[in-house]
C-alpha cells in the first residue's frame, strides 16, 4: 500500500484512540475490525490472534491484529470477561461513495454492565450495572445506589444509611450482583466495600470523577432522561442521595452509548423493607442460586424450583429467590395465584405450552430500540405476539386476584403482530444483507425491483417485441455490452425506418446501435436494482423498528406480566412434581411445620427417601431449639431446611411439607460449621465470630436465625463457653426464633435455665457397637456423641475403634465428676476456666475509679496489680 494512502487512516485512528485510551479499539476498516500497537499486542495475547504489522507511514510497522466484522461478537464478549471495555469503532459512510478518507465514529463503548447482545448475555440472569454515590455528612454516612439492567430496561434505586455503611452496600451488591460498580470518590474510604468487591465479585469498577456527580450535572442528566419534573415522576425524596446514582449511572450510559438510554423509562424505588433481608454469607449458605462448592446451578434452591418456559421468568425466578417478600399480603398473592395453577392442570398444560413459543421480548426491545434486532428476531416478536392471547385468555380464565390483574396487563400487541406479518417474509435471512427480507406485497417498489432483477430479461424480450412492432423493423435487437450499456440494434437496410426517440450511439459495418431513455431507465434498473433493492429494504426495516421502538411500554408492560406468569406456573408445576403443599402465610410469630422436607436435598437423594420433620417454633416457649445428635445424623440438613421453607413460602411458592405455617420472618441469618468455610483464609474462628457478631447486632425478634456448631474454631471450653452466652443473649435479648445445633451435650442443661429453650436430638438406634440414622427429630437431648460409631461406618478399621472406646473409657472414668456420659459439669468448666483471683486483687480493681485515672496512674496501678497476683 502507497504511504500516503495509509498515513491519514493512522492519523484519523491516533485522534479517536486518544479519546479512548482505557479501551480496546475496535477499528472498522472494510470487513474487518482492526486493533493497532497495545490494542494489538493486549488482543493478540488474550484472542490469540495472529499478530501482523501495518504499513502507517512511520518507519516502523504497527502491531495490528483483526477480527471479521460478522464475527466481532463473541471476540468482544471474551474482552469483556477478561475485564478489558472495548471502543467499537465505524464507517459511518460506505467506503465506496466517500470522498477521500472515510469517515469513522466511535458508536459505542461496551464494558461489563452495558451488554446488550444476547451472545454475550446469561438468558437466564440479569445483568446490572451498579452505581453507588456516598456522601459523608459530618459523622453520618448516605448513600444511594442504583442498579440497571440495559438489556431489560429495568432500573432499582434505593437510599441507605446505615451506620456499618460498607456492610449496608454490600448487603445491597449480594442482592443484584452486578458486573459493573461506578463509585464515586468518596467511596475509595470505604475499603471494606472496595475488598469485598475485588475478592468476592468478578465486576469492573469505574470510578467516576467528582464533575459527574456536581448538583447541576445531575439535574441535567436527569431532566434529559425523565422530564424537568423528574424530582416528582421519579418519586425521588427531597434531599436523598438516590437522584446521585442514577444520575451518574445515567451520565456514563450516555458517554458508553450513544443511543438507546431511552430504554430506562422509570426508576423503582425500593425500601430494605420491602424484602427479606439477607446477608451475603446467608445466601452462600443456603445455596440459594448457586452451589457452596462448585458455584453451579444444579443442586440449589434455584435448581428446584426452575421449571420456567421463558428466559424472562427464569431471570425474574432468580430475582425473586434473591429477594423475598416481607408483605404477608403480598406473598398471599402470588400463593393464591400460584394454588390456582396447581389446581387447574389442563389450564396451566396450556399456559406452560403458550409459554414456551414466548421470545426473550424484554431484551428483544432493547435490541429493536438500539437498532440492532436481526430480521428474524423480529419475527420472533411477531412469533410471541401470537403466543399472547392464549396466555391472556388462561390468566383470565382465572378467579386469583393476581392472574386477573397479569391478564390486564398483557397486552396482545395486535397492531404490532399484524405490522411485523405484513412487512417481513416467512422464514427471513438472518442478516439483513443477504436481502429478501421484505415480504412481496408489502412495498410496490420492493417488488418492482425484485420483479426486474428477477425478470429482467423478460423485460427486455418484451421491450423488444413492441419496437418490432412498432417500427416494423422486424430484425431489431435490444443487446448489451460493457462499454454502452443496453442498445437497439438496426440492420443497416432497416435504419432509414428507426423513429427520431432513438439516439444513435455506435456505428457498424452491419448496421447502427442506438438508445432510447425508455432503454436508459430499464437499465438503471437493472443495474440499480439489486443495489437500491438492499438500500430500501434497510430503509423499510428500520422504519418498523422505529415504530415497533414508539410502543416499547406496552411491550414492556406484557413483558413483565408474562415473566411473571411464567414464574407463577413454574411454582405450581414444581408443587405438583415434587408434592408441595401451600403454606398458610401471615403476621403471627409461628413457624409450624409438620413434615417437612429439605427441598433440593430430597431432589438429589433420588432413589431412597428423605425423612421428613416436623417443627415449631414461635417467640414464646419454643424459641429455641438446641439439636444435638451425632455427626452425619443431619442436623445440618433439618436446620437449613426449616430455613429454606420460610423462604420459599416468601417467595410464594408452595413448600415440603404435609402442612405449613409461617409468620413472616424479617429476615433469615445463618452460621454454618466452621469446616465448610476452610478455605477462606482467615482464621475460621475470627471469621465464625465476626458473622455471630454480625447476627447479634443485626437480628430483630422477627427474624430466623441458624447456628450450626458454634464455637468449634477454638478450644472446648472457649467454644462452649462462647456458645452459651450467645445462646442467653439470643433468648433473652433478642428474642428471635433460632436452630441451634450443636455436639456441645453440655448445653442442652439451658432448656432448665433460660425461657423458651427446647431440646431435640436426631434419632439414631444404636445395636451394639453399630448405629444406623433414623433421620427423626424427637423432643429431649441426644443422649450420646457417638463419634466412635460414626467413625466405623465411616471405614475406620475395627482395630482403631476398638481401641478408640477403650480410650474412651478410661478418659469416663477421669474425668472430673466421672460423669459417666462425659457431660461436663458447667459450673466445673467455669471454675476451670476462671481460677481463684486473690480477693486483694479484686478489691483493688472494685476500688478504682478508672475515669480519674491518668494514663500515668494507670500504668501503675497495673503494675501492682500484677505484683499482687504474683505473691
Ligand atoms: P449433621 O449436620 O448432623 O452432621 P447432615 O445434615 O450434614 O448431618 O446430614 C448428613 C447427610 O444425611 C446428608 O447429606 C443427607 O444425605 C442425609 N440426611 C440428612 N437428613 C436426612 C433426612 N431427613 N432424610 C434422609 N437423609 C437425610
Ligand atoms: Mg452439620
Amino acid at each position: 500500500m502507497a504511504e500516503q494512502a495509509v498515513s491519514p487512516m493512522m492519523q484519523q485512528y491516533f485522534e479517536i484512540k486518544k479519546q479512548h485510551p482505557d479501551e480496546i479499539l475496535f477499528y472498522r476498516v472494510g470487513d474487518f475490525y482492526e486493533m493497532f500497537y497495545d490494542d494489538a499486542l493486549t488482543a493478540s495475547r488474550e484472542l490469540e490472534l495472529t499478530l501482523t504489522g501495518k504499513n502507517c507511514g512511520k518507519e516502523e510497522r504497527a502491531p495490528m491484529c483483526g477480527v471479521p466484522f460478522h464475527s466481532y461478537e463473541t471476540y468482544v464478549a471474551r474482552l469483556i470477561a477478561k475485564g478489558y471495555k472495548v471502543a467499537i469503532c465505524e464507517q459511518m459512510e460506505d467506503p465506496a461513495l466517500a470522498k477521500g478518507l472515510v469517515k469513522r465514529d466511535i458508536i459505542r463503548v461496551v464494558t461489563p454492565g452495558t451488554v446488550i447482545e444476547s451472545s454475550m448475555l446469561a438468558e437466564d440472569k440479569n445483568n446490572y450495572l451498579c452505581a453507588i454515590y456516598l456522601k459523608k455528612q459530618r459523622r453520618s454516612w448516605r448513600a444511594g445506589v442504583c442498579f440497571a439492567d440495559i438489556s431489560t430496561g429495568e432500573a432499582y434505586a434505593t437510599e441507605l444509611s446505615a451506620e456499618k455503611m460498607g456492610g449496608a452496600i454490600i448487603t445491597e451488591l449480594c442482592r443484584y450482583m452486578p458486573s459493573e460498580i461506578l463509585i464515586n470518590t468518596a467511596m475509595l474510604d470505604l475499603k471494606d466495600v472496595t475488598a469485598y468487591i475485588k475478592q468476592h465479585t468478578s465486576a469492573l469498577v469505574e470510578l467516576r470523577e467528582d464533575a459527574c456527580c456536581k448538583d447541576s450535572v445531575i439535574d441535567a442528566e436527569l431532566t434529559a432522561q425523565f422530564g424537568a419534573d423528574w424530582r416528582r415522576t421519579c418519586g425521588f425524596a427531597e434531599g436523598g442521595m438516590v437522584p446521585y446514582a442514577v444520575g451518574m449511572l445515567l451520565g456514563y450510559l450516555k458517554e458508553t452509548q450513544k443511543h438507546g438510554i431511552e430504554r430506562i423509562r422509570a426508576v423503582q424505588n425500593y425500601a430494605d423493607a420491602q424484602y427479606m433481608r439477607l446477608s451475603p454469607v446467608t445466601r452462600a449458605n443456603l445455596e440459594l442460586t448457586e452451589t457452596m462448592r462448585g458455584r453451579e446451578k444444579k443442586g440449589t434452591l434455584l435448581w428446584v424450583l426452575d421449571k420456567t418456559e421463558t428466559s424472562m421468568g427464569k431471570r425474574l425466578l432468580r430475582a425473586w429467590i434473591e429477594q423475598p417478600l416481607v408483605d404477608s399480603a403480598a406473598i398471599n398473592a402470588r400463593l393464591d395465584a400460584v394454588e390456582a395453577l396447581y389446581q387447574e392442570n389442563v389450564a396451566r398444560g396450556d399456559l406452560k405450552e403458550a409459554l414456551g413459543r414466548v421470545f426473550d421480548i424484554e431484551r428483544l426491545t432493547t435490541r429493536i430500540l438500539y437498532g440492532s434486532a436481526t430480521p428474524r428476531e423480529v419475527c420472533a416478536l411477531g412469533d410471541t405476539c401470537e403466543a399472547l392471547p392464549q396466555v391472556r385468555r388462561i390468566a383470565e380464565a382465572s378467579t386469583a386476584p393476581l392472574l386477573q390483574k397479569l391478564a390486564a396487563d398483557i397486552d396482545p400487541l395486535n397492531d404490532i403482530l399484524t405490522r411485523i406479518r405484513s412487512a417481513i417474509g416467512d422464514d427471513p435471512p438472518a442478516n439483513l444483507k443477504d436481502g429478501g427480507v421484505i415480504r412481496a406485497g408489502y412495498n410496490a417498489e420492493v417488488d418492482e425491483l425484485r420483479d426486474i432483477m428477477h425478470g429482467g430479461k423478460g423485460f427486455l424480450s418484451q421491450m423488444e417485441a413492441r419496437l418490432r412492432e412498432e417500427t416494423g423493423i422486424p430484425k431489431l435487437k435490444i443487446g448489451f455490452n460493457k462499454v454502452f450499456g443496453y442498445y437497439i440494434e438496426v440492420s443497416r437496410s432497416y435504419t432509414g425506418s428507426v423513429p427520431d426517440t432513438f439516439t444513435r450511439k455506435q456505428t457498424l459495418t452491419t448496421g447502427e446501435r442506438y438508445i432510447t431513455p425508455e432503454l436508459k431507465d430499464l437499465e438503471n434498473k437493472i443495474l440499480g436494482a439489486n443495489e437500491r433493492l438492499l438500500v430500501l429494504e434497510h430503509q423499510l426495516f428500520a422504519d418498523l423498528l422505529s415504530a415497533i421502538s414508539g410502543e416499547i411500554l406496552r411491550i414492556q408492560k406484557t413483558a413483565s406480566a408474562v415473566a411473571q406468569l411464567d414464574v407463577l406456573a413454574s411454582f405450581a408445576e414444581v408443587a405438583v412434581c415434587n408434592n408441595y403443599v401451600k403454606p398458610t402465610v401471615d403476621d403471627s410469630d409461628v413457624l409450624d411445620i409438620a413434615e417437612g422436607r429439605h427441598p433440593v436435598i430430597e431432589q438429589m437423594l433420588k432413589g431412597s427417601l428423605f425423612v421428613p420433620n416436623d417443627t415449631t417454633l414461635d417467640e414464646a416457649d419454643n424459641r429455641m431449639l438446641i439439636i444435638t445428635g451425632p455427626n452425619m445424623a443431619g442436623k445440618s440438613t433439618y436446620m437449613r431446611q426449616n430455613a429454606l421453607i420460610a423462604l420459599m413460602a416468601q417467595i410464594g411458592s408452595f413448600v415440603p411439607a404435609a402442612s405449613c405455617r409461617v409468620g413472616v420472618v424479617d429476615a433469615i441469618f445463618t452460621r454454618v460449621g466452621a469446616s465448610d468455610d476452610l478455605a477462606a483464609g482467615q482464621s475460621t474462628f475470627m471469621v465464625e465470630m465476626t458473622e455471630v457478631a454480625e447476627i447479634l447486632e443485626h437480628a430483630t425478634k422477627n427474624s430466623l436465625v441458624i447456628l450450626d456448631e458454634i464455637g468449634r474454631g477454638t478450644s472446648t471450653f472457649d467454644g462452649m463457653s462462647i456458645a452459651r452466652a450467645v445462646v442467653e443473649h439470643i433468648c433473652e435479648k433478642i428474642g428471635c426464633k433460632t436452630l441451634f445445633a450443636t455436639h456441645y451435650h453440655e448445653l442442652t442443661e439451658l432448656e432448665q435455665d433460660v425461657d423458651g429453650v427446647k431440646n431435640y436430638n436426631i434419632a439414631v438406634k444404636k445395636r451394639g457397637e453399630d448405629i444406623t440414622f433414623l433421620r427423626r427429630i424427637v423432643a429431649g437431648p441426644a443422649d450420646d456423641s457417638y463419634g466412635i460409631e460414626v467413625a466405623k461406618l465411616a471405614g475406620l478399621p475395627s482395630s482403631v475403634t476398638r481401641r478408640a472406646h477403650e480410650v474412651l473409657r478410661q478418659l469416663e472414668a477421669s474425668a472430673p465428676g466421672a460423669n459417666a456420659s462425659m457431660q461436663l459439669d458447667f459450673e466445673t468448666v467455669h471454675a476451670y476456666q476462671n481460677p481463684e483471683v486473690p480477693s486483694e486483687v479484686v478489691d483493688k480493681l472494685k476500688s478504682v475509679d478508672v475515669e480519674t485515672l491518668t494514663p500515668i496512674e494507670a500504668l501503675n496501678f497495673l503494675y501492682e496489680l500484677k505484683k499482687a497476683l504474683a505473691k
